[in-house]
């Protein structure tokens, strides 16, 4: 049993959460103008954690609206002054950062091990960095005087929902933007905590505007015509709908999209460290990151070594409850998303992979999937084509570092790579021929806020992070 020499769960009565929320519009929670409300569940447990106001067309108005009245007077603020709103909310953001870290765990499903310390450092570090920003736009490389654009309208997923969110409001406020929100459906409570903390920083009203709901709202939001920029991040589904809906219309755009990143250990890496970022780069967040390892490349001379390790340290791994602070693996988000991992799990089978499956017990209830691999792994497997957003990792193997290469660029996607190798030129060669916006060497998931992140291909445009980051928010 695993779990018997556990410390004791990190406990539930950290964070206090209502049983019900409103849209938070020009400084205010409200109601959505029909009344209508939806409930968001842990996905560990199935339990209802709050019924929260589900955001319509009415809503989103409104909240463009307060956004457009904020603008004025919040662009007209020297950018000192933005900044000591910024720096007052990272400092908040870092004090209630364990209620966070427990409320994130709970409606997302995730380890608090990685909300603890994973996102809430970042989050508050992104806040920190473009807090720096605010007040030094002149210096930015972009020319004097570069202007924000007016109402940002953004919309983000459920797989890291209060770090998305600090990618989105952080840069957006730093270069004077007011902003309307859209959290996904699966996963509100954060963002709506973050209102809170907006009101506790004394943020002036309508510079932030967080509007729970569904598609229908993002997509509201999208089309509004006061809205002056898009920033999306979610299925490149979702970002093509987007990026014909913003067409020709004033609106500047940014898309983080879907990814099918390949993770290439060569023959000279150190298999042990390597064996960890796979791990890490796969199974973090139950795989249910954009930029996740998802292909793992071994050469071919070191395939069954690097395998077998792999197993033994995927055997250990425990899976189950997201707040136990010994959990590597948690809940996966919802019902929808684990339907779409056994789909897809289920044609690599039919498609003649090998599966393996780490040993662990699933719990009864919640949304579970065990650490999975697929070895005989082919480029025309749809498990190594299409982004399964989950546990499972499709191995394939190469012999020559150009075959490595080929094969890791043989996708429509192009958010993410990893090299392990101990050879310097060879990281610098592979890595300026892998047509990816993040390539790693011997590390895997790094992400810093003064480093650019985002996509070639169909993984979209735009970066997110560091100064390029403020790009995105600025007329140059
Ligand atoms: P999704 O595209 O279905 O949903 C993302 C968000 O868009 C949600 O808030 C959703 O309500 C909203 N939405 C849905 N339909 C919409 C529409 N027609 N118009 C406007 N908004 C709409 O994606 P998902 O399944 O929730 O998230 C997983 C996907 O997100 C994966 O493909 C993953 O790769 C991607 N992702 C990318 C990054 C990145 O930085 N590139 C980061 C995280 C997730």
């Amino acid at each position: 049993n695993p779990f018997e020499y556990a410390p004791a769960p990190e406990s539930r009565s950290v964070v206090d959460i209502a049983p019900s929320y409103g849209l938070f519009i020009d400084g205010e929670f409200a109601e959505a103008a029909d009344g209508k409300v939806f409930k968001t569940v842990s996905p560990a447990t199935e339990e209802v954690l709050s019924e929260i106001a589900q955001a319509g067309e009415a809503d989103v108005d409104r909240a463009v609206q307060a956004a457009r009245r904020a603008f004025g007077p919040w662009s007209a603020l020297p950018g000192a002054e933005r900044a000591k709103y910024l720096f007052r909310i990272a400092r908040i953001i870092q004090e209630r950062s364990r209620e966070l870290a427990v409320l994130e765990t709970l409606d997302n499903g995730k380890p608090i091990k990685e909300t603890r310390d994973a996102d809430l450092p970042l989050i508050a570090a992104h806040f920190f960095y473009y807090a720096g920003w605010a007040d030094k736009l002149d210096h930015a490389g972009f020319g004097p005087n570069p202007k924000p654009l007016g109402v940002a309208g953004q919309v983000i997923p459920w797989n890291f929902p209060l770090l998305m969110l600090a990618w989105k409001i952080a840069p957006a406020l730093a270069t004077g933007n007011t902003v309307v929100l859209k959290p996904a459906e699966t996963t509100p409570l954060s963002a709506l905590f973050f209102a809170d903390i907006c009101r506790q920083a004394g943020l002036p009203k309508g510079v932030v505007n967080i509007i729970p709901g569904y598609g229908d709202a993002g997509a509201a939001l999208v089309a509004h015509p006061d809205v002056d920029k898009v920033a999306f991040t979610g299925s490149t589904a979702v970002g093509k709908q987007i990026a014909r809906t913003v067409a020709g219309s004033k609106k500047k755009l940014t898309l983080e999209l879907g990814g099918k990143g390949a993770n290439i250990v060569f023959d000279d890496a150190p298999i042990d460290q390597a064996v960890e970022g796979i791990v890490n780069g796969i199974f973090f967040n139950q795989g249910q990151v954009c930029c996740a390892g998802s292909r793992l490349l071994i050469q071919e001379s070191v395939a069954d070594e690097v395998l077998d390790a792999l197993k033994t340290r995927l055997s250990t791994l425990r899976l189950g409850d997201p707040l136990d602070k010994n959990t590597d693996i948690g809940a996966i988000n919802s019902a929808e998303q684990l339907a779409r991992i056994t789909e897809l799990a289920e044609a690599g089978e039919a498609e003649g992979a090998e599966r393996w499956t780490a040993p662990c017990e699933l719990p009864a209830d919640g949304y579970w999937f065990a650490p999975t691999l697929f070895t005989g792994v082919t480029q025309a497997h749809r498990i190594a084509r299409e982004e399964v957003f989950g546990p499972v990792l499709s191995v394939l193997t190469f012999r020559t570092p150009a075959e490595a290469v080929a094969k890791a660029n043989n996708t429509p996607y192009g958010l993410s790579a990893g090299i392990w190798t101990e050879k310097g030129s060879r990281i610098l060669s592979v890595a300026n021929s892998l047509r990816a916006g993040v390539v790693w060497a011997n590390t895997f998931n790094k992400f810093d806020p003064t480093s650019p992140f985002g996509g070639y291909k169909e993984s979209g445009f735009g970066r997110e992070g560091g100064r390029h980051g403020l790009e995105a928010y600025l007329n140059v």
